[in-house]
Order: structure tokens, then C-alpha cells, then sequence
């Protein structure tokens, strides 16, 4: 599994890389490329983390501003509505 991974960012970057480089020549195959390699990445994050919800697995939380630190009161804490994951944030001049 963790090899699909790598395959995948390796697409995704070489996409990048050639539709920076030959953008006029390359663009569609990049494009393909790109594509190709974020699916393998959601699929594989669709295998591996089946215990959170769909948009969680692939990164998209949805965090609502719970509190503040007890030590650290100028550090925010987040919590991700679907999955509850925590975040915590310094925000400047909070
Ligand atoms: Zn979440």
C-alpha cells in the first residue's frame, strides 16, 4: 500500500514538473498524469483510513473553534466536526 502512495506522488510531481518544463507539448499528458496520481493517492486514503468519514480521509476536515489551551491561552484548539480530530492554532495577537 505504501508503495501506491509513493507511485502516486512521484506522478504527481513529475506532472508538475513536465507541465512547468513543456507546457505547450506536454500539457494534456501532465494533466493525465496529475490526475492519475491524486486518484491513487484518494484511493489509497479511501483504503487505509476507513474509520473516518470520506472527506476526512482525504484531508478536508472541518474544524470548529472549540476553545483555548488551559496553559497556552493565546493557542486555539479546533476540533473537526465529523471525525473530531483536534487541532490546536496560535493565532498572532489573539
Ligand atoms: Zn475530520
Amino acid at each position: 500500500m505504501k508503495k501506491l502512495t509513493t507511485a502516486g506522488l512521484i506522478l504527481i510531481m513529475a506532472g508538475v514538473i513536465s507541465l512547468i518544463l513543456f507546457f505547450d507539448t506536454m500539457a494534456p499528458v501532465s494533466i493525465g498524469m496529475i490526475v492519475t496520481g491524486a486518484l491513487m493517492e484518494a484511493a489509497v486514503a479511501m483504503k487505509t483510513k476507513k474509520d473516518r468519514p470520506v472527506p476526512c480521509r482525504l484531508g478536508f476536515h472541518r474544524y470548529d473553534h472549540t476553545g483555548y489551551d488551559e496553559e497556552n491561552r493565546s493557542m486555539r484548539i479546533y476540533q473537526c466536526r465529523r471525525c473530531h480530530k483536534i487541532k490546536k492554532a496560535v493565532l498572532g495577537g489573539g
